[in-house]
């Protein structure tokens, strides 16, 4: 883990001072590194009976499809608002400051089908506790919520009590 870390690039105070970003395109681009934060949630999720991976925009996008393809899943984009082009289920949520919003498609879950919700990082959880509540309200089964990173210190746990979530690397 330690050496998968080493591939992820730190980036002070972006995008704004007091942010340490966590850049994870330098992992992205490293063949190894690639193939094995793929192989890690492609084991840990072969077997669970999911049929759709919800990819949270922006960066879900790019774990979810490989995964989604490996573990025999379709894929499911949730995405920022105005960019899905036919009938969506919106749902708004706090920011530290002001609020923001996710969108998903109304016929991209069946009710009562198991989904995995993915994206690269949780900090406060809200983006990821949007998603869940979402996916919630269409009936989905979340099996779990899986991220690249999580951020300890930020506590985005605790926004999604009553959920299952699991993160390959924690700060
Ligand atoms: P949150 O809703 O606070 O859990 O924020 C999660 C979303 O913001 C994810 O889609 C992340 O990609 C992005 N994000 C938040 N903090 C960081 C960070 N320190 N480094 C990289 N991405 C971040």
């Amino acid at each position: 883990m330690e050496e998968l870390k080493k591939k992820i690039r730190e980036v002070p105070d972006f995008p704004k001072p007091g942010i340490l970003f966590y850049d994870v395109t330098t992992l992205l681009k490293d063949k190894d590194g690639l193939r094995q934060i793929i192989e890690i949630l492609t084991r840990r999720y072969q077997s669970s009976g999911i049929t759709k991976v919800l990819g949270i925009e922006s960066r879900g996008f790019i774990l979810g499809p490989p995964l989604a393809y490996n573990i025999g899943a379709g894929f499911v984009p949730v995405r920022k608002p105005g960019k899905l082009p036919a009938q969506t289920f919106r749902l708004s949520y706090d920011l530290e400051y002001g609020t923001d919003a996710l969108e998903i498609h109304t016929d991209a879950i069946d009710p009562g089908e198991r989904v995995l919700i993915v994206d690269d990082l949780i900090a406060t959880g809200g983006t990821a506790a949007a998603a869940a509540m979402m996916a919630t309200r269409m009936e989905a089964d979340i099996v779990e919520l899986a991220f690249l990173i999580e951020l300890d210190f930020l506590q985005g746990r605790s926004k999604l009590d009553g959920y299952n979530v699991f993160s390959i690397l924690r700060y």
